[in-house]
């Protein structure tokens, strides 16, 4: 008999919900375990504020990221770019120096991609 599932993702918080949903996007069949009652699913992703840090070029890399009616305001903005050596150099920082280098590279290497990836920018993209 053929398993049911090609990937099983234990907890559905962030990560886990990550992970399946790029199993799923591989086209593989995905079931997702979770202890939680039903009303805490998402894992600590009900407690943040939704933040996200990423390296960025400046301004003009962000367009996709914000709201329209931001882009009003784009000629009044100055914002430098946040490189991957800044966003490293933070987490350093941060951390006390706590932080694994590779990891923290592919971290802030992989940050501006994967704001995309995220699906952030759909609802602005109609925009430019
Ligand atoms: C107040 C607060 C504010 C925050 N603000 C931000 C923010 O602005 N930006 C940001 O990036 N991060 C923020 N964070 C951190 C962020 O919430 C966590 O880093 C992230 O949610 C962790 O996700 P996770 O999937 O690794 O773990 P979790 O969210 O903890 O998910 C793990 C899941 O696995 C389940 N589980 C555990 N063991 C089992 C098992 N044996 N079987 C089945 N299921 C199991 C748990 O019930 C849970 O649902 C904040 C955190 C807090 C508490």
């Amino acid at each position: 008999m053929a398993a049911p599932f090609d990937v099983i993702v234990v907890g559905g918080g962030n990560a886990g919900f990550c992970a399946a949903q790029s199993a799923r996007q591989a086209g593989a069949r995905v079931l997702v375990l979770e202890k939680a009652p039903r009303q805490w699913a998402g894992g600590n992703s009900y407690f943040t504020a939704g933040a996200m840090r990423t390296s960025h070029g400046g301004l003009a890399d962000l367009k996709n990221l914000l709201e329209p009616t931001a882009q009003d305001r784009f000629p009044l903005t100055d914002l430098a770019p946040y490189t991957d050596d800044d966003f490293l150099d933070d987490m350093v920082r941060v951390t006390r120096g706590r932080t694994d280098a590779d990891l923290a590279r592919i971290l802030a290497g992989e940050s501006r991609a994967t704001m995309d990836w995220t699906g952030f920018a759909t609802w602005a993209c109609g925009s430019s």
